[in-house]
């Protein structure tokens, strides 16, 4: 049987930035991808946040726009802007596309078209099982550490430490319009990363988004649980009228649908079984209240690819185990307070209006909310404190 130090399965940003940074260390890495071109399938808005491609090194030829600004609008149907950055947009096959040939650069094997199925223990090392869809054949692998990062399709047995009985309350189903312009939009639109929070009909929460492309815009939406295609094909129909009356009014247009799940949920509880880890969203690491999680996964990538370089050479026993910590460390606490804070915002619509309006009218909180918690100063803690105070006592009386 053939054998590996490290096996990653998924070669989205997690898979495809922990198969590269392990690989730079030295450590032998192969990468399951189930997809026969990497990234060419993946639906996702694509926005990256401000600096991402000189912390992960990644070209910044596969920007398409910087926007530097954020407009949120709330339910009320107010517009609450405020500066950013700039953020990045770019697409998935460019940005996964070049994390896996930067991988394989680096000396990373990345077999495409190899489906996982399962794994086992087998004493200290895990057999994993695929499906190697050239062949037909299932065929195992045996590895020293195992990640999972297959993103939000990412299945766990009941059975196994990695479950969690809250993941499919935290599915949100989404479409994506990439919608191609024979002319450019207004130009604030190319300027811009547009949030909207609003009820549908039915009366169900949705999240929709306009994030502009060089050649197209994404505008999509992401409604909690299981919705029918079309239903969500209506609400985001109606969406994208109201978007195109402010920014491009009468444009011909062609238009590609698209659509995957996100989670939206709090992160995973249990993160290893053994040596095998669970990374990126497949860990639950999403921003609940923005739909954000590349820059979530990627770290998570860079952790694991630490994590199991260290072991290598000889500085801890338990790579998962080191993992699982600095994961914890790195974003349990804000992710898990956002998930909060977003059911405390629909839970009542008008909360949305406090929270914008706090952000717009203090750059400085709205700077501080986009770091992680690990960078802040005592000062930074204080001030934060009384912002999320001060938003607490006026959304209660919302
Ligand atoms: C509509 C939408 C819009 C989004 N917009 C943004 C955004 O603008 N900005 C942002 O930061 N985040 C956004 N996200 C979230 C972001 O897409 C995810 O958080 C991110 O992709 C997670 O990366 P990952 O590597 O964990 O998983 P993924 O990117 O999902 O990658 C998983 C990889 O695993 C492969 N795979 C799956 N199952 C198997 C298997 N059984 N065997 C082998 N391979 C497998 C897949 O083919 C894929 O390549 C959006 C998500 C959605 C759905």
């Amino acid at each position: 049987m053939q054998e590996v130090e490290f096996l990653v399965v998924g070669c989205g940003p997690a898979g495809g930035t922990a198969a590269r940074e392990a690989a730079r260390s030295g450590v032998e890495t192969l990468v399951l991808e189930r997809d026969s071109v990497v990234g060419a399938k993946r639906v996702c808005a694509a926005g990256l946040r401000p600096g991402f491609c000189e912390r992960f090194g990644v070209p910044r030829s596969i920007v398409h726009c910087d926007p530097p600004i954020i407009a949120l609008h709330a339910p009320s149907g107010r517009r609450f802007e405020f500066e950013l950055g700039p953020g990045h947009t770019t697409t998935r096959e460019e940005l996964d596309g070049t994390i896996a040939a930067l991988a394989r650069s680096e000396g990373a094997e990345i077999a495409t078209g190899a489906l996982f199925r399962s794994y086992r223990r087998d004493g200290s090392w895990t057999i994993v099982e695929f499906a190697d869809a050239r062949s037909g054949e299932r065929r195992s692998i045996r590895a020293r550490s195992v990640l999972l990062a297959q993103g939000s399709s990412a299945r766990v047995d009941d059975g196994s430490p990695l479950a969690y009985a809250g993941w499919s309350a935290g599915l949100i189903t989404c479409l994506q319009y990439r919608i191609y312009l024979q002319r450019p939009a207004q130009t604030i639109a190319y300027q811009t990363f547009e949030m909207h929070y609003y009820l549908g009909s039915g009366g169900r929460n949705v999240i929709a988004w306009m994030f502009p492309k060089r050649d197209h815009l994404a505008i999509g939406l992401g409604i909690m649980g299981k919705v029918s295609g079309p239903q969500l094909r209506e609400e985001l129909d109606r969406f994208v009228t109201t978007v195109e009356l402010r920014l491009f009014p009468g444009i011909e247009r062609t238009i590609r649908r698209e659509g995957n799940l996100l989670y939206g949920g709090a992160p995973r509880p249990g993160l290893v079984d053994g040596e095998v880890a669970l990374a990126g969203t497949a860990a639950g690491l999403v921003d609940a209240t923005t739909g954000e999680g590349i820059y979530e996964a990627a770290m998570s990538g860079r952790l694991a690819a630490e994590a199991v370089a260290g072991q290598r050479r000889g500085l801890h026993r338990s790579a998962a185990a080191v993992y699982q910590r600095s994961l914890k460390r790195t974003f349990y606490g804000r992710l898990r307070h956002r998930h909060q804070l977003m059911t405390f915002l629909e839970r009542r619509p008008a909360r949305f209006d406090v929270l914008f309006e706090r952000l717009a009218g203090s750059p400085r909180f709205a700077s501080l909310l986009q770091r992680e918690r690990s960078d802040y100063t005592l000062s930074e803690w204080g001030y934060l404190y009384a912002q999320a105070a001060l938003f607490s006592m006026r959304a209660l009386a919302a």
